[in-house]
């Protein structure tokens, strides 16, 4: 991911639209395009944004991101830099196309704030806004999943010893959970919209699995997971 500078320069005449920045922002954010970390700041009447992206052509991709963009540009001329690369970011792109299987993998520590997709070919991730949106016109359902998931990841490390890890446990670790249900239903509609199949990682804490807990039957062992084909859930090993 790199880091981006994006520069609001008011029009003359004009009263700057704090509001279509934002909007803007968050719809890139929402799209995929950009992750929620980012940051704005005012100096001398010129505001600046900050953010971490795959690249500086914002993608046009659906209304939210069209409108607020040209409710920017009335206000404002924009300017776009690249300040560098996000050293703090682990996940490299992935480039395959097409990819033979996607894996939904969402995980603190591996994946930060970026996309919670990763490729079955390089291992890498793949950005949000390759993906086809699921509902409305944009990806924000995998958004909100996504933050839950890692609330609750959170709350899994942080509360040890008590009921509430127990509770965060059970969320991520049986199959039956709300949260996994919902998590796998993404990747199933994922799957009928693009035809690819879409695994979901189940969380798996020092406990062994030698046979899939949705359908029983044995796992497909490979070197760094076991995969239920048809279940379509993968444990990391
Ligand atoms: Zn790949
Ligand atoms: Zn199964």
């Amino acid at each position: 991911m790199n880091i981006y500078e994006i520069q609001c320069i008011p029009k003359k005449e004009k009263k700057f639209d704090k509001a279509s920045l934002i909007g803007w922002l968050a719809a890139l954010y929402r799209d995929g395009q950009i992750t929620e970390n980012y940051l704005i700041f005012r100096k001398k009447g010129c505001y600046t944004a900050v953010v971490s992206g795959y690249h500086k052509n914002f993608v046009e991709r659906n209304c939210d991101i069209q409108e607020s963009f040209k409710k920017l540009s009335m206000c404002c001329h924009i300017k776009i830099k690249k300040k560098g690369k996000d050293v703090d970011s682990i996940q490299k792109m992935c480039k395959c196309n097409p990819s033979p299987y996607y894996i939904m993998k969402c995980d603190n520590q591996f994946t930060r704030d970026d996309s919670p997709f990763l490729c079955g070919k390089c291992h890498r991730a793949v950005p949000l806004y390759r993906f086809p949106y699921i509902k409305d016109q944009e990806h924000y359902v995998i958004r909100c999943f996504d933050s839950a998931y890692r609330g609750i990841e959170d709350a899994w490390y942080h509360c040890q010893g008590e009921k509430m890890e127990t509770e965060a446990e059970q969320q991520m670790a049986d199959i039956a959970s709300d949260l996994n249900v919902e998590g796998r239903n993404i990747c199933n509609q994922l799957e009928k919209k693009m035809q690819i199949p879409f695994y979901y990682c189940l969380f798996s804490y020092e406990q062994a699995h030698e046979k899939c807990p949705g359908c029983g039957k044995k796992f497909r062992e490979e070197e760094e997971a076991s995969f239920c084909d048809g279940c379509r859930i993968v444990i990391a090993k």
